[in-house]
């Protein structure tokens, strides 16, 4: 366990000193939503630019961007490579527009591939019935699916889809300027999430895997399911398993994992200021995930409930848009409790229940 940290603060002058020294600049641009209220993309300068992320696809987000670029003394032009952390508009949504004013190669997981396609009405109408299986399975009220569903069609204009894309995978080493890449692949938040090591500077550009203020949301990663299907049924259930399991929040832990065991001074989030502790903050959020499997349990009492039923009162008063979040984050944490072998799940009538074990 590190002692010291090297530097005190986000707000450490250093910070920014060591980061301008590597020709890394963090390129902020806020987001129309409450929380996260900006995005984090990031320039490295080497032959040409490197972008990390882009932020998404508004005119607000472009004027800060070209401020940003003629700040440092670059044109979108210089642009050669665009690494997407994973496939979330607000990280892809304007890499289109850089890419056909630069030519610049854009990158992403193959496993995140397919969220950044331009939908086709196959999939649109495959990726619906995913959601309303999700979400009627999870309890959600059947009547109110669609005007959920096009809440999440309202915002799709905040990213343009991409056509011309290469793969990047996990152990890849990408060389720019001065510093020296390596790519992980930390499933989770995405399954398709990756994030990149410099070991001699030690940093590490985290995405949506490692940041600051919230808990990454262990989202079902729905489009998933439609690549590789639902795993076999286990627990002696009958028939096959309607709803496929993600355990995204078993799979993030175990990346977190991995990101302990990475030497680190600083970690450049997707959202948010640098992390300059991310021991401490590691640690925190292993007890916010307890805490908040403890809530679950003593929620399920004796009774039977459904993750929807769970998130009634885990988050009381949430709005509609965060709904998918808190429907996610039960069945997450409740995946959890089940590979402990503290709770089972059973599907009862096309619905997934719990109850303690
Ligand atoms: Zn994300
Ligand atoms: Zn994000």
């Amino acid at each position: 366990m590190e002692q010291n940290n090297r530097f005190k603060s986000p707000q450490d002058p250093e910070v920014g000193r060591f980061l301008k020294s590597l020709g890394i600049h963090p390129l902020p641009t806020r987001l129309p939503y409450p929380v996260p209220n900006q995005v984090n993309a990031y320039l490295i300068e080497g032959d040409g630019l490197l972008l990390i992320d882009t932020g998404l696809n508004d005119d607000e987000t472009w004027e800060t961007l070209e401020k940003d670029f003629a700040r440092l003394g670059h044109t979108f032009a210089e642009v050669r490579r665009i690494y997407l952390t994973h496939g979330h508009l607000d990280h892809y949504g304007v890499a289109r527009k850089i890419q056909d004013l630069s030519g610049a190669k854009v990158f992403i997981h193959p496993l995140d591939r397919a969220k950044v396609l331009a939908p086709t009405p196959e999939k649109q109408k495959a990726e619906k019935t995913l959601y309303q299986n999700y979400l009627v399975g999870a309890g959600f009220p059947e009547e109110e699916v669609d005007n959920l569903l096009q809440i999440s069609e309202a915002i799709r204009h905040h990213a343009i889809p991409l056509e011309r894309l290469e793969m990047v995978d996990d152990g890849e080493i990408i060389k720019w300027g001065q510093v020296t890449l390596k790519v992980m692949n930390f499933p989770g938040h995405t399954r398709g999430m990756i994030n990149f090591y410099e070991p001699r500077h030690r940093i590490l550009f985290s995405g949506d895997h490692i940041l600051p203020d919230i808990s990454p949301n262990p989202l079902p990663d729905l489009d998933a399911a439609l690549i590789s299907p639902a795993p076999e049924p286990k627990n002696g259930e009958a028939g096959p398993d309607p709803f496929p399991r993600f355990q995204s929040l078993i799979q993030y832990l175990v990346s977190i994992q991995r990101v302990l065991a990475l030497d680190l001074d600083l970690v450049l989030p997707g959202h948010g200021e640098p992390i300059v502790n991310h021991r401490q903050l590691l640690l925190d959020l292993g007890r916010f995930y307890q805490d908040r499997q403890g809530k679950i349990m003593s929620i399920l009492g004796s009774k039977e409930l459904s993750p929807m039923d769970i998130s009634r009162e885990l988050f009381p008063g949430v709005s509609a848009f965060e709904v998918i979040l808190a429907i996610s984050e039960v069945v997450g944490n409740a995946e959890v409790l089940e590979e402990q072998g503290k709770i089972i799940r059973e599907i009862k009538d096309r619905k997934i229940h719990y109850r303690k074990k």
